[in-house]
């Protein structure tokens, strides 16, 4: 398929390029719904701010082709507070509230026009535990079956394990080995490996002695191998932003890995569309 194919293709599963009429007919064989969700934030020299967005995007698009479902737009920002950089500028973040109540008035306007499951797909980890408590807002407030699913990569490593090279050198963490697979796949044009090289974390010398930073999560450290959290900047222990080794990612891997998780994706919607929701509330809201 060539690209204009393929974008008119796409473009019948995207709302955004689609009339009433159209979501009309997706609302008589789906009550699915997908929302992917992203961010803009740096992904050290060598990737765009947008790889998150792409990324997630790019996954549910393909899954909804495979599944049959329509797709929302893209909410290309994400909370990404711990990734702003005096140094290294172009995050955009979105406070946890304000990230709530924007996945919040999505979940309620798609819930009021007839789709009773609504998937928010996450390309960034950190969006996470906001979306959780947006689902459980939708689930109690509706009935709606609200579902969270990560389209990260840290999530991708730990299936994809046959396929990854640098299993010690944090594969699925921030512009490391798969997410540069990922982008060499979905925006070669973006990607910079001219200007990356392979970054472990390392430990902030105000911790503790006896404490190690051994993972890239923005809280997540450990002392005598006992798991501790505290809200690091990522500036305090990966001084590029890139947490892995670019070098071990290939256009080839990304194919593979984003394929495999693409499948399992579709899979899960295929099933998700045959199971039975009953809608409590739909008007929204009471205070327009
Ligand atoms: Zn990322």
């Amino acid at each position: 398929m060539n690209t204009e194919d393929k974008n008119k293709e796409n473009s019948k599963y995207r709302i955004f390029d689609l009339t009433w009429v159209e979501v009309k007919e997706w609302l008589k064989k789906t009550d699915v719904v997908l929302v992917p969700i992203g961010s803009t934030e740096q992904h050290g020299p060598g990737l765009p701010m947008g790889i998150d967005s792409y990324a997630g995007y790019y996954v549910c698009i393909e899954a909804a082709k495979k599944a049959e479902v329509p797709v929302a737009p893209l909410l290309p920002y994400g909370y990404s507070c711990f990734h702003m950089r005096p140094d290294e500028p172009g995050t955009i973040t979105l406070r946890d509230e304000t990230l709530f109540n924007v996945l919040y008035d999505i979940g309620r306007s798609l819930i009021y026009h007839g789709f009773k499951k609504i998937v928010f797909s996450t390309g960034h980890t950190s969006n996470a535990p906001t979306v959780d408590r947006v689902i459980r807002a939708l689930r109690y407030e509706t009935g709606a079956m609200a579902v969270g699913y990560a389209a990260d990569t840290e999530v991708f490593s730990e299936l994809c394990e046959d396929l990854i090279e640098g299993k010690d050198q944090l594969p699925g963490w921030h512009a490391g080995e798969i997410e540069t697979s990922g982008a060499m796949l979905i925006c070669p044009d973006l990607v910079r490996l001219d200007r990356v090289e392979k970054t472990l974390p390392t430990t902030p010398g105000y911790l503790p002695g006896g404490s190690v930073k051994d993972s890239g999560s923005g809280f997540g450290f450990k002392y005598k191998d006992f798991p501790i959290r505290f809200p690091f900047d990522q500036w305090e222990y990966s001084k590029t932003g890139i947490m892995g080794n670019p070098h071990l990612a290939s256009r080839e891997k990304g194919e593979k890995i984003y394929g495999r998780m693409i499948d399992l994706f579709a899979e899960f919607l295929t099933k998700l569309k045959a199971v039975p929701v009953e809608i409590t509330k739909k008007d929204f809201p009471e205070r327009f």
